[in-house]
């Protein structure tokens, strides 16, 4: 972890880290990017939710836009259609049930419409400064496994045994480092092992 916090100073931070530190680390900002950043690249989430957020950014704003409107300013983020129902939902909820505010615990979290463990875990560390949480999405799922760290088959397992054997001082930046390294060396299809500074501590489980 202290040769990755090296190496990856000064690459392109993803999408979401980029638009939680020029949001003043807002909730709901950081929430709906999250949502909308699954199986996205991150250049299309970072437009994506500029367009949104310069029409609505608050929990009652968005809540007022038709799931047509949403639609037009999230495409072409993966599965918009489905994103828009769940950010409108999503923002209704918070209107109705929070006072118009995310809540701060993963439990609250995970019942909004659209959110998952990952999105909950990630707005926990980005927006709430949790040390308790690791947000584990297929980057840290595929690059745990690779390195040796886990040995698990989904990133539900991966993230429980991250607890159990990543020190917590790491926990919260574990997602933003692997995530990095994840786009820029240890891609899913032909990582850069020759070039990889992690390669003489690297298993390389699963790579040919
Ligand atoms: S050595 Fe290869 S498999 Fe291991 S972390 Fe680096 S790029 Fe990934």
């Amino acid at each position: 972890m202290r040769t990755l916090a090296r190496e990856v100073d000064g690459l392109e931070l993803p999408a979401v880290e980029k638009i939680s530190a020029s949001q003043q680390e807002d909730p709901f900002q950081i929430l709906i990017s999250t949502l909308l950043s699954a199986r996205t690249q991150d250049a299309t989430t970072l437009a994506a939710s500029t367009r949104l957020f310069a029409k609505a950014n608050t929990p009652e704003a968005v809540a007022r836009l038709t799931v047509r409107q949403i639609e037009k300013l999230i495409f072409p983020v993966g599965f918009y259609r489905n994103k828009a129902v769940f950010v409108k939902e999503t923002s209704k909820v918070l209107v109705e049930k929070f006072g118009g505010k995310v809540p701060g615990t993963l439990e609250k979290l995970v019942t909004l419409p659209g959110v998952g463990r990952k999105t909950a875990n990630l707005v926990m560390i980005l927006a709430f400064k949790s040390h308790d949480n690791i947000c584990v999405d297929i980057h840290v799922h595929r690059i745990s496994n690779r390195l040796g760290w886990v040995q698990t088959r989904t990133p539900e397992e991966t993230e429980q045994a991250l607890y159990r054997t990543l020190p917590q001082r790491w926990w919260p930046v574990v997602n933003q480092y692997l995530v990095t390294w994840g786009q820029n060396v240890c891609r899913p299809v032909y990582p850069r092992c020759q070039e990889c500074r992690l390669i003489t501590m690297c298993r390389r489980v699963g790579v040919s």
